[in-house]
């Protein structure tokens, strides 16, 4: 093994809102954690995305104080329903124990409110992470930072550098659709009223935020480059296509499009290190699970941590994974399926779909199911 320049218990690589929360959530315990981005602090500033955020998330950012109560708008109602077709449900806060079905935020409010919580000697960057080389009691890692080459020693690495790229342990499966994402207002308020709209292009979610809406329209990538062409007037028309007179759109800020695929990770672990957070797994937006998931992997990896001396432990990384595997193929299981089903215009599917909608709101076990997971994520069942 090299001969390290810095030693830390814990090395998170990847700076963003599930490297931070796990760091946070790390806090106090005698483990030094170091987190290291390639990017400046704060370049999340301007990122167009909106994140729904479950109940449950809210209080897990809670306990950690990193809940930016100003930022946050609360959802209320979940209005659901297909474009073309019949069958709608809705899902409403006042028939659960909570005060919000879930909140929206925009990542940059998220991030920002992680980031104060960070002492500025826990955080280097922008840095470029190089070679990692895992021995059986630590792994060394070589990072440059400001022009020096250093050699630092962990006892684990946690990879939370988010989306990977085509990497032989991950798996991927192509959407062909790419999220339009855009905050726009309205004359009419949104009343704390969420809406998912399926498409025969892919779901159109409206997410209540400020006195407006973050849009996330998903759409084939030809479409979605269409979009992001039009001028402000004929986006607006784009949408209210898709919604009819219900709400009218009055204005559209900066919009921008990601691509979506499903990525799935495995295995979790290898000696001395672990994947969280979009490293893991990275999920279609649709329903918004991907960073409220990848929380969960950051508190539960913590949890299991603050009981081990030694956070590389293999038997500690098991149990993580073991863990870790309900939540994870009930997320993935449950996003991947909407999508699938619903992202297209076979008729009789779009019957059966009306039929489901139906059941959903004619079946309350049923909507409960949906809402928990909204509210709760992987307690639904509970
Ligand atoms: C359009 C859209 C809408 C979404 N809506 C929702 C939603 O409503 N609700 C929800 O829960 N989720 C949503 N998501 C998913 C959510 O954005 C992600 O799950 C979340 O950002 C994952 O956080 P992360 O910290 O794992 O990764 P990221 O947010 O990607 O952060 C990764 C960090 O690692 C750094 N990094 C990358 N590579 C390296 C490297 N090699 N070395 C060092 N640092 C590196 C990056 O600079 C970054 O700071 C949405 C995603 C999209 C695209």
């Amino acid at each position: 093994m090299p001969e390290a320049d810095l030693k830390t218990e814990v090395l998170v690589i990847g700076a963003g809102p599930v490297g931070m929360t796990l760091a946070l959530a790390l806090a106090g315990d005698a483990q030094r954690v170091l987190l290291v981005d390639r990017r400046p602090r704060g370049a999340w500033a301007g990122d167009p995305r909106a994140l729904a955020l479950s109940y449950g998330s809210r209080q897990l950012l809670a306990r950690l104080r990193a809940w930016n109560a100003r930022a946050a708008t609360a959802i209320r109602q979940i209005h659901v329903s297909q474009r073309g077709g019949f069958g709608r449900t809705l899902i409403d806060a006042e028939d659960y124990d909570t005060p919000a079905l879930g909140y929206v935020m925009r990542y940059s409010d998220l991030a920002d409110e992680l980031d104060t919580r960070l002492s500025s000697d826990q955080i280097l960057a922008p840095c470029t992470v190089g070679r990692i080389e895992a021995g059986a009691d630590e792994a060394v890692v070589t990072v440059t930072h400001e022009g020096q080459t250093k050699q630092i020693a962990a006892r684990l690495v946690v990879h939370a550098e988010g989306t990977p790229g085509n990497e032989a342990d991950v798996k991927m499966h192509d959407y062909r659709q790419h999220a339009v994402v855009a905050e726009v207002s309205t004359t009419t308020g949104h009343q704390q009223r969420a809406w998912e709209r399926f498409t025969p292009d892919g779901p159109l979610a409206l997410l209540p935020l400020d006195d407006g809406y973050s849009i996330v329209f998903t759409v084939p990538p030809k479409k979605a480059e269409h979009l992001l062409a039009l001028d402000e007037s004929a986006f607006l028309t784009a949408l209210r296509e898709q919604f009819g007179r219900r709400i009218e759109f009055t204005a559209c800020r900066a919009r921008a499009s990601f691509p979506l695929a499903l990525r799935v990770r495995s295995p979790l672990v290898s000696p001395r290190q672990v994947w969280i957070g979009n490293a893991a797994q990275s999920l279609h937006p649709v329903s918004g699970q991907g960073f409220n998931l990848g929380l969960r992997d950051a508190w539960e990896l913590a949890e299991i941590l603050h009981g081990h001396s030694d956070p590389g432990d293999p038997a500690a990384l098991g149990a993580y994974v073991r863990g870790r595997t309900i939540d994870r193929r009930g997320s993935m299981a449950f996003t991947d399926g909407i999508v699938r089903l619903f992202s297209n215009d076979i008729p009789a599917l779009r019957l059966a779909r009306g039929l489901g909608l139906l059941a959903l709101d004619l079946a309350p076990p049923l909507r409960h199911f949906v809402a928990r997971r909204m509210i709760w994520g992987a307690r639904a069942w509970l």
